[in-house]
């Protein structure tokens, strides 16, 4: 049985008011599958960025709901949104947002130490050698490519177990090999760790090795199916450049 990890209902979000408001996200509903790599695709400017910051615990919603297990996250104040992207959610950014000043063990650390918590040293190891920078550890981000950068920021959101993962177009920095190696870590994460991981992109070939994809449209989900390849996303992802839409 699939158990439901994060689970967004009726999310509505407007930029802005009067005339040039924008309605980032109206009604968007969405259930991510615990354990498995998901990945939310859609026109630019469809929301994407918005809903994945709303489910993240980083923005608030006009109204709708978000549950996190069995904890609601709308109505929660700025100070409890931290503390809960402190211990139970993990990021990846396009940028990797590394710590300069920092090792690539002790920014892969750090969130743990931001909340109080001692690292798993042996899983920490476990997550450097499967990234395949185990030898990268004492160097500091400007010593390393941005592959292995990237590989250390995912080892850090990794680091504390958190219930979701959420990387945001993760890939976008990198070459072609780089980023291969990467999503084929990010679906063994959910595979082999149980890891729940949610990806926003705009790259077919990047929602290709997720187990499902959604897409969204106008703020709202309007489309996904299981097993994407990147043949039937590409052919998806057309028919929103066309206009040409299915009945929701
Ligand atoms: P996507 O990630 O799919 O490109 P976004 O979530 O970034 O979409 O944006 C959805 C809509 O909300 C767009 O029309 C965008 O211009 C608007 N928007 C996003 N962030 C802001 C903001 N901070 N202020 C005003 N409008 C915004």
């Amino acid at each position: 049985m699939t158990t439901i990890a994060i689970q967004a209902a009726d999310l509505v979000k407007t930029y802005g008011s009067g005339p040039a408001a924008v309605r980032a996200l109206d009604r968007a509903s969405l259930a991510v599958a615990r354990g498995r790599f998901t990945a939310i695709m859609g026109p630019s400017g469809s929301g994407k960025s918005t809903m994945m910051h709303a489910m993240a615990g980083l923005d608030t919603v006009d109204s709708g709901s978000i549950r996190l297990g069995d904890l609601e996250l709308t109505g929660l104040g700025e100070k409890q949104r931290t503390l809960l992207r402190r211990t139970r959610i993990g990021f990846i950014f396009q940028s990797y947002n590394l710590v300069p000043a920092l090792t690539a063990r002790e920014n892969i650390e750090l969130p743990l130490r931001l909340a109080g918590a001692r690292a798993d040293s042996d899983w920490v190891n476990d997550l450097a050698d499967t990234l395949g920078i185990a030898d990268r550890l004492t160097h500091r981000p400007a010593e390393l490519s941005g592959g292995q950068q990237q590989r250390v920021a995912v080892a850090r959101a990794l680091a504390a177990r958190p219930e979701v993962v959420f990387a945001d177009e993760p890939t976008g920095a990198l070459d072609s090999r780089a980023s291969q190696a990467l999503l084929t870590f990010l679906r063994r994460a959910a595979r082999e760790f149980g890891q729940t991981i949610v990806m926003v992109t705009h790259d077919p070939s990047a929602a290709g090795f997720a187990d499902r994809v959604e897409f969204l449209s106008d703020g709202a989900v309007v489309d996904g199916f299981d097993d994407p390849t990147a043949a039937r996303v590409l052919d998806r992802m057309a028919r929103f450049d066309a206009g040409v839409e299915v009945a929701a």
